[in-house]
């Protein structure tokens, strides 16, 4: 049984691929088509964030293509299937829950503890979005309030489930401070760069050397660590609604925040993919 408990890690592991966390599925498997060739050209994986109703179609694609795709099941945190949804994207070999969005209550609610133990009884990633949200029909009303997806309120939920992995995404726009904080202490949370943060800061990308500053800092005031401040960093594209134009964007912004910054080339491969392989591997079973 170890044996093929290894033999089944060994495809992460020894992967150099690029891995995406945040690829919005349309629901338009044309979409898949293209985002499975761009994945193969840049050698790259993407965790593809599949709304319930879509199931099915992804299903298929991650079937066919294990290098390219990796599943998670888009619930909504106040649907009152949601556990049972948790129960079939497990089932369909999801590996993680999310985007999850506009919940009614605040994230680390203690009504949602079933959903997060639930999934982390199955090692499954549940990547969060936090901070500020869009708006996409202004005349319609909508029971959304950015105050409930605060980035503080994932550190109560990361050390309740210490085995569950949380991603939050967008890095708690606009507050990146607290974000960067309660990751240093968190060792199972990691944060995504996407959305409008690296163009509201491209003039001041060096600004990041103030949010992620414990690199080889040795203090009692700071879990000991050898590695860069910065690979509490994953990286994340946000492609929505079918536009993939937007993975080469994001990947471009990256580079040049991390380069910016000076962080190392070696940093930079756990930031590109090397912390999700690991991730990945470690909640196979
Ligand atoms: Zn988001």
């Amino acid at each position: 049984m170890r044996t093929l408990a290894f033999l089944l890690v060994v495809p992460y592991l020894l992967a150099q691929q690029l891995i995406d966390a945040h690829v919005h599925y349309n629901g338009d498997p044309a979409f898949l088509e293209k985002l499975v060739a761009k994945l193969e050209a840049v050698d790259g994986m993407a965790f593809l964030l599949t709304d319930p109703k879509d199931l099915e179609s992804a299903r298929g694609f991650i079937r066919k293509f294990p290098k390219r795709l990796v599943g998670f099941g888009q619930i909504r945190l106040d649907d009152p299937q949601a556990l049972a949804l948790v129960d079939r994207f497990h089932e369909a070999g999801f590996r993680g829950l999310g985007e999850l969005s506009g919940p009614l209550k605040d994230f680390h609610d203690k009504s949602y503890e079933r959903i997060y133990k639930r999934a982390e009884d199955y090692r499954m990633i549940i990547l969060f979005h936090t901070g500020i949200v869009n708006r996409t029909n202004p005349e319609v009303p909508t029971d959304v309030s950015v105050d409930r997806m605060r980035v503080t309120t994932l550190d109560n939920i990361a050390r309740r489930f210490p085995k569950l992995t949380l991603i939050g995404a967008h890095l708690g726009n606009p507050d990146y401070a607290w974000a960067a904080e309660i990751a240093r202490w968190n060792p199972n949370i990691y944060f995504d760069l996407s959305g409008s943060t690296l163009i509201k800061k491209q003039e001041d990308l060096t600004f990041f050397k103030s949010i992620f500053w414990w690199s080889s800092v040795v203090s009692p005031h700071t879990p000991k660590s050898t590695t860069s401040a910065f690979e509490k960093v994953i990286f994340g594209s946000d492609v929505f609604n079918g536009e993939l134009e937007e993975f080469d964007r994001e990947l471009a912004l990256y580079k040049r925040m991390l380069s910016a910054c000076g962080v190392s080339a070696e940093a930079q491969a756990n930031i590109f993919g090397g912390t999700l392989r690991r991730v990945l591997a470690a909640g196979q079973h």
